[in-house]
């Protein structure tokens, strides 16, 4: 069986500063409802739209990461539907069909499939900027129960990228890799983080063997994607299986149930009246917004960054787990430059920092849980020189990191086994109660020695499993100097 996937992913270009025609926040997160808003994204009588800058630039640079061709100018169209979040009634979008110019077309993604180390492509056929509408919210018994609607405006205007790809994709699988390394992409060119709820939704097209596509909406995990086009592949199986017909039709996946469900058969566009939108003139593409473009893009190429990794020698799985986390990767660019040794703190920050940061439920992506780099090298200086184990390293100084990334190395490092054995001694000389009664069987007395040599050395950090060790090894070789 041959299955054709192509995806139409929509991201909200959350970083770029500004709504797409006014001044209002992009991100809108965390906002008190209808805050967010001025005349133009209320669509007011006689508001005018201007183009931000900011949101034009991140396009370009994101077509020119895709490897598409650039237009010498682009063209706004409008899209009308009525509804409440949409309060001038038109969406301003960028449709070919009307007259309208998308910021780029025909280019190509690279993704990496990372557990295979596999490079793998998909044609892109176009990449549209277009205008969020507001976000309808019903109370009661959903969009078919509520009696009443709440519209809240702060998102109406925030600009969106929509990337359309060609049916290239073979697996529900490779479409969710797609997904992740495009959205991986778009936040190295600091045009989204991925991570705020809501910021891209992916409508997914599927058909087998050649039969009519269907296409599955209002896709908003990168997990969901592969999990909603499995649904499918099944679904579509079992109807062919039992002598049916695939009918082109559109979809709504369900992530609570996991299911697709059915929602219209495909509408015509010519419903949606389209023209170009009369107050935004064309927009000429200069080869110095180009050339500025360009250099965003330049930073973010994923492939480049993964083999300047692999330069070093690095395990491929660590390389891709570094670039993988942006934090981890800044980090890591700092340290080798201040001398450390790259494949001793690939390993540290891929492998048990990151892992401890998972084990503390702490976020990898935040820039504010990962230390600063003279820690970390510093750290991986303390791992080459054998003064801990590494097993001390990890086990200890590490999770300690993890909880508190910006306290000193000299408060999380253990004491050296040299001046714990000389606090061991001298504990020992002075309770010779305690290690009698250890002596004759009261274990508890351990504890309470243990105890002792903490209180001496004054340092909370200081592993007590190994300064039982010690003590235990000491009372067994014999009773104490006096
Ligand atoms: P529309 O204009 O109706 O949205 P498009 O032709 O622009 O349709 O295609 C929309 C999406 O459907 C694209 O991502 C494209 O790759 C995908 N697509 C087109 N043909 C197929 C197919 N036969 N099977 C799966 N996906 C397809
Ligand atoms: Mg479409
Ligand atoms: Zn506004």
């Amino acid at each position: 069986m041959k299955v054709t996937i192509g995806l139409e992913i929509h991201v909200q270009m959350s970083e770029a500063g500004s709504k797409l025609f006014c001044n209002c926040k992009a991100d809108y997160r965390g906002l008190n409802v209808n805050t967010n808003v001025c005349p133009v994204c209320l669509g007011l009588p006689g508001a005018l739209p201007v183009v931000s800058k900011r949101s034009v630039e991140l396009a370009l640079a994101t077509s020119l990461a895709l490897k598409c061709e650039i237009p010498k100018f682009i063209v706004f169209t409008r899209k009308h539907y009525f509804y409440p979040d949409l309060p001038k009634n038109y969406q301003i979008s960028m449709i070919e069909r009307a007259g309208g110019v998308p910021i780029c077309r025909n280019g190509v993604i690279s993704f990496l499939d990372p557990s295979r180390w596999e490079w793998k492509s998909c044609r892109i056929r176009r990449v549209n900027i277009e205008e969020d509408p507001g976000r309808t919210v019903y109370e009661e018994g959903g969009i078919t129960g509520s009696p009443y609607a709440l519209v809240d405006y702060n998102r109406s205007g925030v600009p969106l990228l929509e990337i359309v790809t060609e049916p290239d994709i073979e697996t529900p699988r490779d479409a969710r890799l797609l997904v992740e390394y495009l959205l991986l992409t778009l936040e190295y060119l600091g045009v989204t983080n991925p991570r705020l709820e809501g910021v891209f939704r992916v409508d997914a097209n599927i058909s087998l063997d050649g039969g009519e596509r269907v296409e599955v909406k209002n896709i908003g995990s990168i997990a969901d994607v592969e999990k909603a086009l499995n649904y499918e592949i099944l679904r579509q199986s079992k109807i062919r299986e039992a002598g049916g017909v695939i009918e082109r039709e559109t979809r709504h996946w369900d992530p609570v149930r996991g299911v697709t469900r059915p929602l219209r058969h495909k509408e015509y566009e010519e419903e949606y009246l389209y023209f170009p939108d009369p107050d935004l003139p064309p927009i000429a593409i200069t080869e110095e917004m180009v050339k500025g473009a360009l250099k965003i893009a330049v930073e973010a190429d994923l492939q480049a960054l993964l083999s300047e990794l692999l330069k070093h020698n690095i395990p491929p799985e660590h390389a891709w787990s570094i670039v993988s986390t942006k934090p981890a990767l800044d980090l890591f660019k700092k340290v080798v430059s201040l001398g450390g040794d790259p494949q001793v703190v690939a390993r540290m920050l891929a492998v048990d920092y990151k892992g401890e940061l998972r084990e503390q439920g702490k976020d990898p992506y935040d820039p504010s849980n990962w230390p600063p780099p003279d820690t970390i090298l510093e750290l991986s200086k303390l791992t080459l020189t054998g003064v801990y184990p590494y097993d001390t390293i990890k086990g200890l100084i590490i999770p300690n990191l993890v909880s508190n990334p910006l306290a000193r190395l000299e408060t999380l490092v253990p004491e050296k086994a040299g001046d714990l054995d000389l606090v061991v001694e001298e504990v020992l000389r002075e309770e010779v109660r305690a290690v009698k009664d250890y002596l004759e069987g009261k274990t508890q007395a351990l504890n309470y020695l243990v105890g002792r040599v903490i209180k001496k050395i004054g340092r909370k950090a200081v592993d007590p499993r190994i300064i039982r060790g010690l003590l235990e090894k000491r009372i067994k070789a014999g009773a104490p100097r006096t």
